[in-house]
């Protein structure tokens, strides 16, 4: 019998593109709200990903790319943080961030089939709330783990350690969905087997330590791309793809189911 018990899911940029159709579009509008023309495209993001916090994102841009600010810096940038902040939750909950391909289905067919689930997110519990009562049930999930509820962010494993605590659950039970170097040091470090689906802000990333890493989790009709792993006869994560992984200690794919 399987030891799958569980699947622990990160959720920005795991669930939902997060980062390029939430955080990215919130500052667009709040600049635009300001009468600024700034504009912060696709790539530009990306590099200004580099810099962690919304505050010091801003003023990272403004020395960077020096764009002709007249206005007082220290009271500009706390009221673009806070209109951004209000876009941002105005995008969740509009259901304008959609979830990523697979998620829904892989999510729903875990949980009519009795496995656990649960988040484990360093980031904000209301923004990850706000995605999941939009798109999902939170009442699926038997753990949502999020923001400060652990002393350190990832890569700590902190916060997997804690989800485990919480399930009373093995590290060997589960699989954990990420997609960011930081995440999988995490899971990896608490000891986790984690399935990566990569995106635009993450794809040069080092995965060598993940146990599949993914383009996306696929549907029937929109197979996956396989970046590092194997999977044979399986064009798109399911929970049966996901048992064969928690079954195999060497490598992976459904060939002992056959
Ligand atoms: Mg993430």
């Amino acid at each position: 019998m399987s030891p799958l018990k569980a699947l622990i899911f990160d959720v920005d940029g795991t669930l939902a593109e997060t980062e390029r159709d939430g955080h990215r579009i919130a500052f667009n509008r709040a600049f635009l709200e300001a009468g600024l023309d700034w504009n912060w495209s696709e790539n530009l993001y990306g590099k200004l990903l580099e810099i962690a916090g919304g505050k010091e994102r801003i003023y990272h841009y403004i020395q960077q790319y020096n764009p002709n600010v007249k206005e007082d810096l220290e009271n500009l940038i706390p009221q673009l943080h806070q209109a951004k902040t209000e876009h941002y939750l105005q995008l969740l909950s509009s259901g304008e961030i959609e979830l990523r391909l697979g998620v829904k289905r892989l999510i729903k067919e875990a949980y009519h089939q009795g496995i656990k689930l649960a988040i484990a997110t360093t980031s904000a519990l209301p923004n990850a709330l706000a995605l999941l009562e939009k798109h999902l049930n939170p009442d699926w999930f038997e753990v949502i783990a999020a923001g400060d509820i652990v002393p350190n962010k990832k890569p700590s494993p902190d916060i997997y350690q804690y989800v485990l605590q919480q399930m009373n659950l093995q590290a060997s039970d589960c699989l954990v969905f990420e997609d960011s170097y930081q995440g999988l040091q995490a899971a990896h470090q608490a000891k986790l087997k984690t399935i990566i689906t990569l995106n635009n802000y993450t794809k040069y990333h080092d995965f060598s330590l993940a146990t599949l890493v993914l383009e996306h989790l696929g549907e029937p009709d929109k197979p996956f791309t396989i970046i590092q792993g194997n999977v044979t006869n399986k064009t798109y994560f399911d929970v049966e793809l996901a048992h064969s992984l928690v079954n195999n200690n060497g490598s992976t794919g459904l060939t002992m189911l056959n």
